[in-house]
């Protein structure tokens, strides 16, 4: 189709194609310049223990566009995954995060906070992500054991033995690892036993539905039990009322994340919270 050349091609861009490739591939020419041109920022979103104390935040990507304000990651995360460009975008987050930690380092009222990254499974799986890590944060100053590394259950089906190594490895620095949106994915129970994990996150659907629906309350709790039995921290994503907090407290969730304790913020706003 390409090679077909006739004399109507020089339009073809502008008025057959659908608004919604369109839209793709302007993203992807946005994305490249919003790289470029420091068009990304990073918001921290508060994670809470059982007693409301702010413990560390999570770092969630915006982009600025200059016409059309702030896009979600929700419209250029996938493209970007898809395209490559999750790669340089990748970096940059895990850079700036860094930064951002050796700088709570240095306050002691900010020292204790960590700091979650979200990682996508092509970032994970490039031969030099371990190191990547390490360099990062040996040249930013920042501390590997309050930086945790948020992984999706698609990020470890492919070449299981090699991701264990690259876990274990970063593992023995002191970074930790949380496995994101768990229960949503095809996790199989026999190697999620056998990966390096510190943390499981509870996905927001089963917590948005287990004051309506059994299903999603079994699940909530099984999640619970099953990370309590592996000895790991389990916090509920997409808190977001009184009474979701209340029902996952008495099933002995640990930590807590959500629109109850807080929109994902600026730095200054979320610094601002823990001085309030
Ligand atoms: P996620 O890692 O599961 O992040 C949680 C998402 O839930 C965030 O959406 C957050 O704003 C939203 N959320 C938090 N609390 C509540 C709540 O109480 N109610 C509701 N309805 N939503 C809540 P956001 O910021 O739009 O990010 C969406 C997804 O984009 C993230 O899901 C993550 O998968 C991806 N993402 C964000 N930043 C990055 C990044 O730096 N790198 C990569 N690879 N992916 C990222
Ligand atoms: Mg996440
Ligand atoms: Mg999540
Ligand atoms: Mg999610």
């Amino acid at each position: 189709q390409a090679k077909n050349t006739g004399s109507n091609s020089l339009c073809f861009f502008d008025t057959r194609m659908p608004a919604q490739v369109r839209e793709r591939s302007d993203i992807e020419a946005g994305l490249r310049i919003a790289l470029e041109q420091d068009q990304l920022v990073l918001h921290y979103q508060p994670q809470v223990d059982r007693d409301g104390h702010i413990i560390g935040a999570e770092a969630l990507i915006r982009w600025c566009h200059p016409q059309q304000g702030m896009i979600s990651p929700g419209r250029f995360i996938p493209l970007a995954e898809a395209n490559g460009l999750i790669l340089p975008i990748g970096n940059w987050v895990l850079e700036t995060a860094c930064q951002q930690l050796a700088r709570w380092a240095e306050v002691p009222a900010l020292a204790h906070l960590t700091l979650s990254v979200n990682v996508s499974a092509n970032q994970l799986s490039q031969p030099d992500f371990v190191e990547r890590v390490l360099e990062v944060l040996q040249r930013t100053g920042a501390p590997a054991q309050k930086l945790k590394l948020e992984l999706t259950e698609s990020a470890l089906v492919h070449e299981i033995e090699e991701i264990i190594r690259k876990m274990s490895v970063l593992k023995e620095h002191g970074v930790c690892f949380s496995l994101d949106d768990f229960g949503t994915g095809y996790s199989s129970l026999n190697y999620l036993s056998r990966l390096p994990l510190d943390q499981l996150k509870i996905d927001q659907s089963f917590v948005q539905g287990m004051l309506q629906d059994t299903n999603s309350a079994e699940i909530a709790h099984l999640i619970m039990l099953l990370a309590e039995r592996m000895g790991l921290v389990v916090l509920a994503e997409g808190v977001e009322t009184e009474e979701q907090r209340a029902a996952l407290l008495e099933r002995g969730c640990q930590q807590f994340q959500g629109y109850l304790f807080g929109r994902p913020m600026t730095v200054e706003q979320l610094e601002g919270e823990l001085q309030a």
